[in-house]
């Protein structure tokens, strides 16, 4: 991909985390995205999964800060996310997955509306939720349902979702 490419790819990823478009990713973006997918379920953020879900979000915020916050003044940058979490955790996917994970599994656990896993269609509406591009969230889906029972499994949504934040490739 050529420089222009990669911009673009990674101003994505930024948009993604900065929930809010303010420019800087804070803890306050992780709790509008917790928000966002109780909203789109139709979750209490007073229930179990609901507690799960800000609390994964306050762990996958600190990770994060920990990561790429060089300067600690709890915002990551667009320059701090660059430099700091796109470059190290394309070196060390497993670190960002062992990050996301307890966030990705309360989503999970949301998403999962009759107790017998993700469905497809309910991942997608997750990953919409989210503010990944509708295409995106379709392919995704249909990608992550391909080899199992019908119902999606929660490392292939680790998995993917570490793949889709931290490799420069373009989407195809
Ligand atoms: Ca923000
Ligand atoms: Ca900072």
């Amino acid at each position: 991909m050529d420089s222009v490419e990669y911009e673009r790819t990674i101003a994505a990823r930024f948009a993604i985390f900065d929930q809010d478009g303010n420019g800087y990713i804070d803890r306050a973006d992780f709790s509008a995205a917790a928000k966002a997918v109780l909203a789109e379920f139709s979750v209490k953020a007073r229930s179990d999964k609901g507690q799960a879900l800000y609390d994964g979000a306050e762990a996958f915020w600190q990770g994060m800060a920990g990561i790429a916050d060089v300067d600690g003044d709890q915002r990551v940058t667009r320059t701090e996310f660059v430099t700091g979490a796109v470059k190290r955790l394309r070196d060390n996917p497993q670190r960002f997955a062992e990050i996301a994970r307890p966030f990705l599994r309360a989503v999970a656990a949301v998403a999962d509306e009759d107790g017998g896993g993700v469905a497809p269609a309910a991942a997608e509406r997750a990953l919409r939720a989210l503010g990944v591009e509708p295409e995106a969230c379709r392919t995704a889906a249909a990608e992550l349902a391909e080899d199992g029972d019908g119902r999606i499994a929660e490392d292939a949504i680790v998995a993917a979702f570490a793949a889709y934040c931290t490799t420069a490739e373009p989407d195809a």
